[in-house]
């Protein structure tokens, strides 16, 4: 029987626990946890991002302000914005959408952000606190992943992980989360990426695998060892005239034919994309509670 990974359910219980204790540390300390979200331009997907991040703050307690500014707005705009967000004793977290429109150089936005702020973990020195095992802010999607594998109690110690990607935002720092020495990581790593000329020789040897790829159900049920458990990240909106919008939504694993093989799978959706904001609120949560800086 394969398991399936509930990240939707999972998700939810984070948040229970995250809205419980903000209570307390209103009630205790004073605090309330402040997000404070940017968006520029019109990008229709980063608005339902940012709205249900707003969302979720109301949900969880928490104070939240977005700032939407016009496609045209200038690098020097966004930046004093940042830096005044940065001084802001309201302010735990700050969230800039990304991406941003062409003009604005991304990188140095998110190095302008304080680090103990950079609640999506994407500045340098939250990277390097996560390469060196030190305290810091880890990116989302990852996290929310390390959280399922704990939550499902899936044994990864002297595993070999398989990730496939290498973004900064998925693949790097899922890598580096599953070596650390502690009791819920310790696996043995290989990452792929295009450079890989036969993928499913590596895709074959993993007792876990992490498909973070971006490409629609790139990863078939003959690519993976029976037993398999297989995280899939990826998203991805494909034509399916049966399905009543049209489309559907299926992840980088050919769902069917791996789950035959795998003993654990998360579905798509309502495996990893769940995690992604639950994450984002737990971060913000430890920035307010002072418990990472
Ligand atoms: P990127 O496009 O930034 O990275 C994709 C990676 O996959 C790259 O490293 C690329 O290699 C590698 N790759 C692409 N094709 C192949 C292939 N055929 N064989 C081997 N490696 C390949 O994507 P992201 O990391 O941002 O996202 C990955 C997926 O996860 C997407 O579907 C995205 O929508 C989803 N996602 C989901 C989130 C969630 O909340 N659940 C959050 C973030 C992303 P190379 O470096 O050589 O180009």
């Amino acid at each position: 029987m394969t398991r399936i990974l509930d990240g939707k359910a999972i998700a939810a219980e984070l948040r229970a626990e995250i809205a419980e204790k903000t209570a307390i540390l209103k009630q205790t300390r004073g605090i309330q946890p402040g997000i404070a979200l940017l968006l520029v331009g019109e990008n229709p997907a980063s608005q339902v991002y940012v709205r249900s991040k707003a969302k979720a703050c109301e949900e969880l307690g928490f104070y939240s302000e977005t700032l939407h500014k016009p496609a045209d707005t200038s690098e020097e705009d966004v930046l004093a914005q940042v830096r005044a967000w940065n001084t802001d004793p309201h302010i735990h977290g700050i969230l800039v959408q990304l991406p941003l429109p062409k003009h604005i150089d991304e990188m140095r936005v998110l190095l302008a952000i304080a680090p103990s702020k950079d609640v999506d973990g994407f500045h340098p020195e939250n990277v390097g606190r996560l390469v060196a095992g030190l305290p810091g802010f880890v990116s989302c999607t990852p996290a929310g992943i390390m959280e399922i594998i704990k939550r499902s109690n899936i044994e990864m110690r002297g595993k070999h992980a398989v990730v496939v990607g290498r973004s900064n935002i998925v693949g790097k720092p899922m890598a580096n989360l599953l070596y650390q020495k502690n009791p819920h990581a310790n696996a043995i790593v290989t990452i792929c990426h295009t450079a890989a000329a036969d993928l499913a020789y590596y895709t074959k040897q993993a007792d876990v695998l992490i498909a973070a790829v971006g490409v629609p159900e790139v990863i078939t049920g003959e690519q993976v060892k029976d037993g398999v458990v297989v995280i899939d990240v990826g998203i991805n909106r494909i034509v399916d005239a049966s399905a009543p919008k049209g489309t559907r939504l299926v992840g980088d694993v050919h769902y069917e034919s791996v789950a035959a093989k795998a003993s654990a799978i998360t579905p798509v959706p309502g495996g990893v994309g769940p995690m992604t904001i639950a994450m984002l609120m737990s971060n913000t949560y430890q920035s307010a509670a002072g418990e990472v800086y």
